[in-house]
């Protein structure tokens, strides 16, 4: 007998007959033979409604009565459920958070999971019962040592579905939706966009604004670290969904941190890497398709891809490549400023060190803690490319050792989680899986920034501590006779607002420094587990821009995305081109 854990959000439980058809799909599976634990959301839109009642009375309510109230709406659907299930001849029982001992953090609003009971649960099973468990919510103890109940911010039923099916040791859990499951894109903007049918839980996590509208990313981050799969389905029409998996070695199940509270999963270094500057390039479009068509042309592996800052006219692009393509390298960069004039350099013995994890997602802290930990130890950051869940840095290789203690330190990493040259697994995995889109976001450059340790630091510390969410941060490796560098990063269009102060103090204390605004963008990001091992990705996608004469404003990487900022006018159009020349569609 299988045991199976099945969720159903907000709109499929949105009223009765919904209820109902539910109550009959999981008769015809208990009528199967198999045991089922369900957990449920808010009917409809309940939980906006009891949001909106406590706005009505209180521009600020207290967050300990705010989860009062919002953990009601839960609390109707297991009971309605049940009820319904009971009509259909199916001994069930609803049991709430704290009646199944769902334990969590002391926060009010955003409480993470800490451990979840199951003998209660399985005690009910063992009877014939199908057990319906009120989702998002959970019980703490309060400084006084009372208990008190918790909600885990907005969507947190995935994440509660997912952490009881790993603490039941169930292997799979599915999540009933209104969308058929994962697409490749936002349909609204590619209509062709098709649904996947499988994804890794790494790809969904960078392909934020895709996965999020489906999945709350902390349910993807508990099955990634447990290794459950999952399977996102329709709850109206028969189809097999999208199932998501896992790339990395299953974590054992620690009582008291099931929800890792740690915002940093791993530390990863990649040694014997070269980093290749071209300075002074043309600004238009297919200057970095040709740059990179031109590397892959022999077979060359590149794994950042750095580009920034216009001067003038002019571009840089900076890349990293394994020393062992050396020379290469050099013969390709030769030809390309033959071709396309503007000058290389390179440096040897650099070394890529990447912090990663999902708490990193929307915490600009995270990288400001990382800089001002390597500049306090007197490391000077060479290069930095950030994606959704994963921050990388280029230093120098004798910086390594030290670098590995601090940031060890400074994040609490025990060795399991730091790995150095990694080998990756599921080498066979699509260069490009899906495409998101991020607008509203606008461009801003420090120029002229002192090339020493602590700038990136001080200028993320201070975004940071004024909680202005800042992405995309990109500072690129320049050859000028002022020996000065500058970082660019992309931000929230409503944050730039509230930045004027902030950047002005900042270019107070960095003497010669200066902002610049670019224009309104949009971030496209392609993600794959197999771009990091085919060669000659980047060069495609950039084509595919160049072909719909797309310029690329910004370009950052990871080992699993490459992210092109464009002007938003033509952004659309640049998920279309990616989207089309991958054949996404098919
Ligand atoms: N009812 C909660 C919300 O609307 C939790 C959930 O549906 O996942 O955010
Ligand atoms: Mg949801």
């Amino acid at each position: 007998m299988a045991l199976l854990i099945k969720k159903f959000g907000g709109t499929s439980v949105g009223d009765v007959k919904k209820i109902q058809a539910i109550a009959r799909s999981i008769c015809q599976s208990k009528e199967a033979g198999n045991d089922i634990v369900v957990v449920v959301s808010a009917m409809g839109n309940t939980t906006n409604e009891l949001n909106h009642l406590a706005e009505s009375i209180s521009k600020n309510p207290n967050s300990r009565e705010l989860d009062m109230l919002l953990s009601t709406g839960e609390q109707v659907t297991i009971a309605l459920l049940s009820m319904s299930l009971n009509e259909f001849g199916i001994p069930a029982i609803s049991m709430t958070g704290s009646q199944v001992g769902i334990t969590t953090e002391s926060i009010h609003g955003k409480a993470r999971i800490l451990d979840i009971k199951t003998e209660r649960i399985k005690n009910y099973i063992d009877q014939g019962y199908v057990v319906v468990v009120a989702g998002f919510q959970g019980t703490t103890l309060s400084h006084t040592g009372s208990m008190e109940i918790t909600t885990l911010g907005r969507g947190g039923s995935d994440t509660s579905a997912v952490a009881l099916s790993t603490a039941m040791g169930a292997e799979t859990c599915e999540i009933y939706t209104d969308v058929p499951g994962v697409l490749t894109t936002d349909p609204r903007i590619v209509p062709n966009a098709k649904l996947l049918n499988e994804i890794s839980c790494e790809e969904m996590l960078e392909l934020a604004s895709v996965g999020a509208s489906v999945l709350h990313p902390r349910a993807v981050e508990i099955a990634r670290n447990y290794g459950i799969k999952l399977y996102v389905k329709s709850s109206q029409i028969e189809s097999s969904g999208t199932l998501l998996h896992s790339q990395i070695k299953p974590l054992p199940l620690k009582r008291g941190s099931l929800e890792l509270t740690k915002t940093v999963n791993s530390l990863e270094v990649l040694e014997n890497q070269a980093v290749f500057s071209i300075s002074r390039l043309p600004d238009r479009p297919g200057i970095a398709a040709q740059i990179f068509e031109t590397l892959s042309e022999v077979k060359i592996n590149v794994d950042l891809i750095i580009q920034a800052t216009h001067d003038g006219n002019n571009n840089d692009i900076t890349f990293t490549v394994n020393e062992s393509d050396l020379k290469k390298t050099i013969e390709q960069c030769e030809l390309i400023t033959s071709q396309l004039g503007g000058e290389y350099n390179c440096k040897t013995k650099m070394t890529k060190l990447s912090i990663q994890g999902a708490g990193i997602m929307g915490r600009p802290s995270v990288s400001a803690d990382l800089f001002d930990t390597l500049s306090q130890a007197n490391i000077n950051v060479r290069l930095i490319a950030t994606s959704e869940i994963k921050v990388s840095c280029v230093i120098e290789i004798n910086n390594i050792p030290k670098a590995i203690r601090v940031v060890e330190e400074k994040f609490k990493l025990s060795d399991t989680q730091i790995f150095v040259n990694p080998v990756y697994k599921r080498q066979d995995q699509p260069e490009v899986r899906g495409i998101a889109l991020d607008k509203n976001q606008v461009q801003v450059s420090f120029r002229n920034l002192p090339d020493k340790p602590g700038v990136a630091a001080s200028i993320c510390l201070a975004l940071a501590e004024n909680n202005l969410i800042f992405d995309t941060i990109v500072q690129s490796e320049r050859i000028t006779s002022r020996k000065t560098k500058d970082i660019s990063f992309t931000m929230n269009k409503q944050d730039r607002q509230k930045a004027d102060a902030i950047f002005d103090s900042l270019t107070k204390k960095l003497p010669g420094s200066f902002i610049e605004d670019g224009p309104a963008i949009a971030k496209v990001s392609a993600v794959g587990t197999g771009m990091a091992f085919k060669v000659g990705t980047a060069g495609k996608i950039f084509r595919a821009l160049a072909k719909k004469n797309i310029n690329i404003e910004m370009i950052a990487t990871s080992e699993i995305r490459t992210s092109c900022i464009v002007l938003e006018k033509d952004c659309d159009e640049a998920v279309n081109a990616i989207h089309n020349h991958f054949e996404l569609e098919k």
